[in-house]
């Protein structure tokens, strides 16, 4: 079996290192994230023989083309299989556009598909060396659930998350709360920011050296790999041949699903165009449009809250796809290809009213239900093809990232409709919750990690 990628840093003082290695690590040592530098290709040939395998089997195969010998592949077909357990509904809108729902997994968001194959993959490097570690993780709501429901019952790794009191909806608190076990979930008495600033202070603290603290958020290169999948999985069901090239409407915030939809036409998936669609957000859209890159601070509260993102931590990544270099505060060492970046991407900024009138303009026309995430990449969709009309016959997917019911307050404002819970949801509604409450005060957090851990 051959050799798997390397990981190189976007920063680029740090040796290259192995798939475990930057898993495991999730920032590089020079503080930068880490690339892959010499993804598969796969030829036309291969192309085509990807629609007749289920989504388990084309994960299995399109990771272990980049994990090489680092994974047994008979490991790694297990794993796929046990987690990928759901569908990916693929719903015809008009012409050839339509919207793929990556809304069905246990958290009812598509952060699923990255968190569950990241926990097992570490879970596998882990066991085979008879180690722990703790992964240490701050969310606004969506991340800690999916990493929570991902990294539960893992045998080597602990988990504690963190998040701001007022700023998770009682649902998503549920989804993280509801689960004990390896599982710990603590309320700070702050805002994210906060959460985020304890999780780096502890990262840093040297008294804490010996716990060995990991992260699951999306600097890790283990959150990006699984997100080219789904990409593959779209166009090989309803392509017409192997030529045909598509366009996808991604909902950005931190810009980790798009990067994982850029490594995938590396890999040789025939992609026209993407779509970037941010909400009001814009700072890419405009970094394209002006050549210049300004981060916004604080970041504007949308209802696409997911997306509240001023300084997306992948744009580095990007940047380096495209020849630049970006460092972690947001300046620009060298420019990218600008001119090839305008060619790949359509980009625009979507308002929260515009987001509103979307879902309700779609449900009436369509009668399908779009959360605020996969409106504002319908509404980009939309604009870039009214902008290139020659794009009308092409074969389009606009992300959907949420289920509709994890919005139920928003879409019953627009709607007057109560989106029903998916089954996984309905759940934790009813089971008990184990919580901790903090004040935002490091010291506390410190304690808590040398007692427990
Ligand atoms: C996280 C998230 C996004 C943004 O994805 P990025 O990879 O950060 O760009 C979009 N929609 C939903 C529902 C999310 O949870």
């Amino acid at each position: 079996m051959k050799a798997g990628t390397l990981y190189s840093s976007t920063n680029l003082k740090a040796p290259l290192s192995s798939f475990r290695e930057a898993l495991l690590k999730g920032l590089a040592p020079d503080g930068g994230l880490y690339m892959p530098v010499n993804l598969p290709v796969f030829s036309q040939d291969e192309l085509e023989k990807f629609s007749s395998l289920s989504y388990p089997e084309l994960a299995s195969h399109i990771i272990g083309s980049i994990t090489g010998d680092e994974i047994g592949i008979e490991e790694l077909n297990e794993i796929c299989n046990s987690i990928y357990t759901f569908g990916i509904p693929l719903e015809r809108v008009e012409d050839r556009h339509y919207i793929m729902r990556l809304d069905q997994g246990p958290t009812a968001s598509f952060k699923d598909f990255a968190a569950l194959l990241m926990g097992r993959l570490m879970q596998y490097f882990l066991g085979k060396e008879k180690r722990k570690i703790t992964i240490l993780t701050a969310t606004s709501g969506d991340t800690g659930s999916a990493v929570a429901n991902a990294f539960k019952g893992l045998e080597n790794i602990n988990a504690v998350i963190l998040y701001p009191a007022n700023e998770v909806t009682g649902l998503q608190r549920k989804q993280m709360t509801t689960l004990g076990g390896n599982i710990r979930v603590i309320e700070i008495d702050g805002k994210f920011d906060d959460c985020q600033q304890l999780v780096k202070t502890a990262f840093m603290d040297p008294s804490l050296a010996g716990f060995n603290l990991s992260s699951a958020n999306s600097i890790n290169i283990g959150r990006l790999l699984p997100q080219s999948v789904y990409y593959f999985f779209a166009w090989s069901r309803l392509k017409i041949s192997s030529e045909d090239r598509c366009i996808f409407s991604v909902p950005s915030g931190n810009f980790g699903n798009l990067a994982g939809g850029i490594m995938a036409r590396m890999m040789g998936l025939p992609v026209k165009r993407f779509v970037i669609a941010t909400n009001e957000n814009n700072e890419v859209p405009l970094f394209l449009q002006n050549d210049e890159y300004r981060p916004i601070s604080p970041s504007i509260n949308c209802i696409s809250s997911a997306m509240n993102v001023g300084h997306p931590s992948n744009l580095a990544r990007i940047i380096a796809m495209y020849g630049g270099r970006m460092d972690e505060k947001g300046t620009i060492h060298s420019m990218p290809d600008m001119k090839a970046l305008k060619h790949d991407f359509f980009a625009t900024s979507i308002s929260d009213p515009d987001t509103r009138t979307t879902i309700s303009e779609f449900y009436s026309k369509h009668s399908l239900m779009l959360e605020p995430h996969g409106a504002v990449a319908w509404a980009g969709l939309q604009e870039a093809l009214d902008k290139n009309p020659e794009y009308r016959n092409e074969l389009c997917f606009a992300l959907e990232t949420a289920h509709p019911a994890k919005f139920r307050e928003e879409i019953k404002v627009i709607l007057n409709i109560e989106p029903e819970l998916p089954e996984t949801l309905r759940k934790a509604e009813s089971q008990s919750e184990e919580f901790l409450s903090l004040e935002n005060n490091y010291d506390l957090l410190r304690r808590l990690i040398i007692q427990n851990y």
